[in-house]
């Protein structure tokens, strides 16, 4: 069996204004790094509406629709923080982000390949149900694991976010279905202030991992073990998603964490290793932040390395 890579040229068709982390070049970077690694390379999609409306309310799938704008940028936050925004091509890659999380679920569970990777942009897991956020505009990884749910009829999932940031967004959209185990680590404090320990949810199906800043990977690499392994071994999932950002590698702009390249590889070789476990390496992957444009190539690169190396 093997890794599915699923990226399309459209993802690079989502200009963010000058300046903005977020940017088309993390995706190029992204995609050169990866080019001449022996993976299944697979379209993503755009998503059915359907699909999106997991997550979020239809009137809110028709908001973002109705905001293209004809030319320049269309913001779409609603507070302060203008961040998030569309450009006159975006609704490809926004609908392709979603349509290749979904895809690569599909893949998974009927056993075309053993894991997945969707190396797409916008990232997704700050968007909550009705609120833009942070670069998110769907959560792309959130509809991936409800489309497992009630597509596929699975009975547990679980989401395991690395991204330096909380993904609030996922917590959002998941924590009031059991079936969804949501575990978060992030550099706290750093924006948007959620995602302390004490927040378990309604169901207690939420594990936030607070880490400090300069927090290293010997040290994040060992919180895994303490906390994430025995709540996925409680939680039994079918499937393991992986939220992957890279932006706790230790040249990442937007934050103070010390990762290097090696901690993705082990957090990856960790995840993959307990798939093998518990859900016969079922691994689907979706790329989130990650800043520092060589760090990301590097750091994502290593990071499908070890899910080909799992799927072998
Ligand atoms: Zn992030």
């Amino acid at each position: 069996m093997t890794t599915a890579l699923l990226t399309h040229a459209d993802g690079l068709l989502h200009v963010t204004p000058t300046g903005m982390p977020e940017q088309v070049a993390r995706l190029a970077y992204i995609q050169s790094a990866l080019e001449d690694l022996d993976v299944l390379r697979v379209d993503p999609p755009l998503a059915n509406d359907a699909s999106i409306a997991l997550c979020h309310p239809q009137s809110y799938i028709d908001f973002v629709r109705s905001k293209m704008p004809t030319d320049g940028f269309a913001g779409l936050d609603r507070e302060t923080d203008a961040e998030t925004f569309l450009s006159p091509t975006s609704e490809g890659a926004i609908w392709r982000a979603a349509g290749g999380a979904v895809k690569a679920v599909d893949m998974v569970l009927d056993d075309e390949v053993t894991n997945a990777f969707v190396a797409m942009r916008p990232p997704g897991h700050h968007a909550e149900q009705k609120l833009p956020m942070g670069f998110c505009i769907f959560g792309n990884v959130a509809i991936a694991a409800k489309h497992a749910l009630e597509v596929h009829g699975l009975s547990r999932v679980a989401v395991v976010d690395f991204d330096v940031h909380h993904g609030n967004g996922t917590q959002a959209l998941l924590q009031d279905d059991p079936r969804a185990l949501v575990v978060t680590s992030q550099q706290m404090p750093l924006w948007p202030g959620t995602g302390e320990a004490s927040d378990r949810g309604p169901h207690g199906t939420v594990l936030n991992i607070p880490l400090a800043p300069g927090t290293d990977g010997a040290h994040a690499i060992a919180e895994y073990e303490r906390l994430v392994l025995p709540a996925l071994i409680k939680h039994q999932p079918e499937l393991i998603l992986i939220s992957a950002g890279f932006d706790a590698h230790q040249d990442d702009p937007l934050a103070q964490l010390n990762w290097s390249v090696d901690t993705y590889s082990t957090l990856t070789d960790m995840l993959t290793k307990t798939a093998q476990t518990l859900c016969e390496r079922r691994v689907v992957s979706v790329l989130e932040g990650g800043y520092d444009l060589d760090a990301l190539a590097l750091c994502a690169r290593a990071h499908v390395q070890s899910l080909m190396k799992a799927a072998q």
